[in-house]
């Protein structure tokens, strides 16, 4: 992992005692310099174009976390330039993933489209200057003109027209008097310029489309390249942190705030968050819901912040997790078990532990009382003493799991099976002593004896069993549904096929399975949505929205395997 360095040893009075890394090296000589006169001032621009991801929360978290850190301020802006793709529902939803991920940006939401009229007149103060050109030439043929790494590019015929012409066609364009496609503004720059993005790019386009925030008004709208640096300079930004892909663009934003005369902010690049198993790009994950490979946005599967709320991951443990991979210059892929291990540690700590049956299979215990019902006291969380203890009821018909038995074991399965005595947590030993079977032969119920010496789930003698199960009690436990969730894809970079199928022919067909007859303690009747639980040896679970007065639904957060341990030591040894 890049940049675990020591806590900075230089304490000014703007200097965390965080990690340090190349971001904050870069602040930090600004401080010195006092080229912003010590402020701190960043902003997370999303494009309302579909739900927030992993790779989001990463450029959320070093953005405002940056702010925060350094006793700055943060805003939070849609850069809402393409109406055709945009929608109210991804603005939505972008504010409530922030505010979940436990950021708040007081009263600075903004919108680039609130900078339109501003954003005009920059264009028309460009084409003034001779710095910008109406350009008629086709897309096709404006692509055949830009040349290509190898080749320069070659000059519009268009390119020198008078600035008045300019001004009456840009004036034109905007009033709605030429269709879709008929022409474009653009820059005057350099055809030749190794940079491509500097050969002359598009800065506005006609484009007789409806916005979900200015409605009519406009029917030319600004290219992102035009809106981002310059919404960033009307904000003050000061380090206006992004991904690489923008490396290549930051010429261009420099050389329009320079022919523009305005305020300044520095663009640092970082390496984009990407996951093995997981697809991150907004496009795909379009194509996951629209297609129907997942339930919605929010599907558990889904890397989109919503779909991990709903998984049951805490923000907590996304924040530790991007604190985590660290940030980096070059892109890299981070295994999905470190998310899952961020996972696990947080809820470790704060989950309660309680007993779930998955897969019921019936246990009489047939010298226990018929009609007796005892309860015994479960420990909450043994890592938190103030969470207390519940008490369980116990009864003479029980379900444990049905992979707890097997009539024919194999030597190393230490579970129940015919003549073999186990611990039931909290409660008893029991020993099996027969079973019980259907028609077809299937084991329907497992028949045991329980000794009234062992109460509690310790033996008075001492003698040791080598296994404990958990249970639930027959008559008092409550149904539920239990969905468990495996990977989306059945391999690890379904990115980059090596045989080049599309990567929705890489969805694990196995990737959801849902179990309706599952059996929960009594004390988990009613819980709410979002309630997050340890079902004992099975993991951690989260009740899902689906629930209801009565209907019980829950969502396998993670397994209890660390499987991130096992990725760590394989890649030691
Ligand atoms: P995608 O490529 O997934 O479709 P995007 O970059 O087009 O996403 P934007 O709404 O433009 O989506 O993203 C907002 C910000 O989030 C950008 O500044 C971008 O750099 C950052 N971002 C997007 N994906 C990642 C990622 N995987 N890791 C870190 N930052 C990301
Ligand atoms: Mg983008």
């Amino acid at each position: 992992m890049e940049n675990k360095e020591p806590a900075r040893q230089d304490t000014g009075p703007n200097t965390p005692a965080a990690p340090s890394n190349f971001i904050r090296e870069i602040i930090d000589e600004d401080n010195r310099t006092g080229r912003y006169n010590g402020r701190v001032h960043t902003r997370f621009p999303p494009e309302p174009n579909g739900y927030l991801h992993i790779g989001h929360a990463k450029s959320i978290c070093l953005n405002f976390g940056l702010a925060e850190d350094y006793g700055g301020k943060y805003n939070l802006r849609f850069d809402d330039t393409n109406p055709i793709k945009e929608e109210q529902e991804y603005i939505d939803a972008i504010i409530q993933d922030v505010r979940w991920l436990g950021f708040d940006w007081q009263d600075r939401l903004y919108y680039a489209s609130d900078y339109f009229e501003q954003l005009y007149q920059w264009a028309v103060q460009l084409i003034k200057a001779g710095k910008a050109y109406v350009d008629h030439l086709s897309a096709e043929a404006m692509r055949e003109y830009r040349g290509t790494l190898t080749e320069p590019g070659r000059e519009s015929p268009y390119r020198n027209r008078s600035v008045e012409e300019n001004l009456a066609l840009f004036e034109q364009m905007r009033a709605g008097e030429l269709p879709d496609g008929t022409c474009v503004l653009r820059a005057k720059i350099d055809m030749a310029s190794p940079n491509l993005n500097m050969r002359d790019p598009v800065l506005y386009r006609i484009l007789h489309a409806e916005h979900p925030r200015t409605g009519n008004a406009w029917c030319i709208y600004p290219m992102y390249d035009f809106a981002h640096g310059q919404s960033d300079s009307i904000e003050g930004i000061t380090h206006s942190i992004c991904t690489l892909e923008f490396e290549d663009h930051r010429p261009l934003y420099d050389w329009l705030i320079e022919q523009l005369g305005i305020y300044h902010p520095r663009q640092i690049e970082f390496a984009r968050l990407n996951l093995t198993y997981t697809v991150m790009s907004k496009r795909r994950l379009i194509r996951l819901v629209q297609e129907g490979y997942v339930r919605g946005w929010d599907d558990p599967r889904m890397p989109t912040l919503s779909g991990l709320r709903r998984r049951g991951y805490p923000p907590e443990a996304i924040r530790a997790f991007v604190e985590m991979t660290g940030v980096a210059k070059s892109n890299s892929t981070v295994e999905i078990a470190m998310l899952e291990y961020c996972v696990r540690q947080d809820l470790n700590r704060r989950a309660p532990r309680v007993m779930g049956v998955l897969r019921p299979l019936r246990v009489v215990l047939l010298n226990y009382p018929e009609g007796q019902v005892e309860e015994f006291e479960a420990v909450n969380n043994p890592e938190d003493p103030a969470a207390g203890t519940r008490k369980v009821p116990f009864s003479r018909e029980l379900y444990i799991e049905q992979d707890d038995f097997m009539e024919d074991p194999p030597d190393k399965f230490y579970r129940l099976a015919p003549g073999r005595e186990v611990r039931l947590r909290y409660a008893y030993f029991i020993k099996c002593v027969g079973v019980v079977k259907d028609e077809q032969g299937n084991i329907v119920e497992v028949q045991c004896t329980y000794d009234p010496a062992t109460r509690g789930g310790d033996a008075a003698d001492g003698r040791k069993v080598k296994a404990t199960l958990h249970w639930v009690s027959a008559a008092h436990a409550v149904e539920a549904e239990v969905r468990l969730y495996d990977h989306l894809y059945t391999q690890s970079n379904p990115n980059d096929d090596p045989e080049g199928r599309d990567f929705t022919a890489l969805i694990n067909p196995r990737s959801l399975e849902v179990l309706t007859s599952c059996r929960v303690e009594p004390g988990l009747a009613g819980a709410a949505a979002g309630a997050r639980y340890q079902f004992e040896r099975l993991g951690y679970f989260v009740v899902d929205p689906d629930s209801d007065a009565g209907r019980l639904v829950f969502n396998r957060t993670v397994t209890l395997r660390d499987e991130w341990a096992k990725i760590q030591k394989a890649q030691q040894g």
